[in-house]
């Protein structure tokens, strides 16, 4: 997986042009940076929303709240109309406001003080802004439930490879956030990580772009995870604000992703037939019935753009841990994977 980053700023925001094209919805796990978030600014950023909606670059603001959305403003509204939006929410809106956020979700833990808010924002492709706001954290987000922190332990529940460091080693936090993310996988999706060693490392050959790898052949099967993939836990989350899961484990269930697509080339490399795992390998059977039920959508992500692989593996990580954005993205491809799509041409 690849890890991105947008910075914001308000200035260049209000310095922007209004944007002309409408964006097809999308999931934007780009991380965008801005600075701390202010008490003491609170009007500058509802000022700064105001701005945006009067030139255009937004069209409305609405607020989720216990369920319900509700119409707060539009242009020619003023401050006073966005007082509902918490803090968190509002500054969010200031710093994405812009052209390039046009048709995302995003997922953003807002630095407030001590502490992080988690914070969902829906840009529609015409610049209509609709947010939501959880409650804040004095932590980073975390899986609940029955988290290991002993390698042989997860190592156990899962039936995978060896559990270790290459030149890092797994902190606690780490290892609870790969447990967690194992543990969304079913029986059958389990059984690709039959032989993997999963392995914390600094950087992968892509430097500070890759988040992780899987890296497979005929010498075996790893799965690296990097510095990077842990880098962002504190800006951003994955899930809904109610319950906001690791952005990290995203990365690690992606790299799973590769492996139950490359899954059928690896049993023929296991039987020794490696001219067919070639052709296998490239778009086996899973990519092609991932190909038939995506259509011509280009997604989840603007990672997932790239290529049907990449496609397949941003979904797929969706599915796990944001299965509702996933839906909103494709209502097939959310229902292909539910229905176990992938699992049936796994065989
Ligand atoms: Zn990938």
């Amino acid at each position: 997986m690849i890890a991105r980053f947008a910075a914001a700023a308000l200035a260049a925001l209000l310095l922007a042009p209004a944007p002309a094209l409408a964006a097809a919805p999308f999931y934007d796990n780009a991380v965008v940076r801005f600075p701390k978030v202010r008490k003491d600014r609170m009007d500058l950023y509802r000022r700064s929303v105001v701005a945006s909606l009067a030139r255009g670059r937004i069209r409305s603001v609405s607020l989720v709240r216990d369920g319900k959305t509700k119409k707060l403003a539009r242009r020619g509204d003023g401050v006073k109309k966005l007082k509902p939006v918490p803090l968190a929410g509002i500054a969010a809106i200031a710093y994405t406001g812009g052209q390039r956020f046009r048709g995302s979700e995003l997922d953003l833990l807002v630095t407030v003080g001590s502490e992080r808010v988690p914070v969902t924002l829906w840009h529609s492709g015409k610049g209509d802004v609709t947010v939501r706001v959880g409650k804040r954290m004095d932590h980073k987000p975390a899986f609940g439930g029955d988290t290991s922190t002993d390698r042989q332990e997860i190592r156990r529940r899962y039936d995978s490879g060896a559990i270790k460091g290459a030149g890092a080693t797994w902190k606690a936090r780490e290892l609870k956030v790969l447990s967690g993310a194992l543990d969304r996988l079913n029986r059958q999706e389990r059984r690709v990580l039959d032989d993997v060693k999963i392995v914390r490392s600094r950087a992968g050959p892509r430097g500070p772009r890759n988040a992780a790898l899987y890296i497979w052949g005929t010498e075996g099967y790893r799965l690296m995870v990097y510095d990077r993939a842990f880098a962002f836990d504190g800006r951003a989350f994955v899930g809904g604000p109610s319950k906001p899961r690791p952005f990290s484990s995203s990365a690690i269930l992606h790299e799973v992703g590769h492996a139950i697509a490359t899954w059928p080339a690896r049993k023929l490399i296991e039987k020794g037939d490696i001219s067919r795992a070639r052709k296998v390998g490239r778009r086996g059977p899973v990519l092609s019935a991932y190909a038939r039920a995506r259509g011509d959508r280009k997604g989840p992500t603007r990672y997932g753009r790239s290529s049907l692989a990449e496609s397949f593996s941003e979904a797929f990580a969706l599915h796990k841990l944001d299965p509702a954005a996933l839906k909103r993205w494709s209502p097939r491809v959310a229902e292909w994977f539910a229905e176990g799509g992938h699992i049936d041409s796994m065989e």
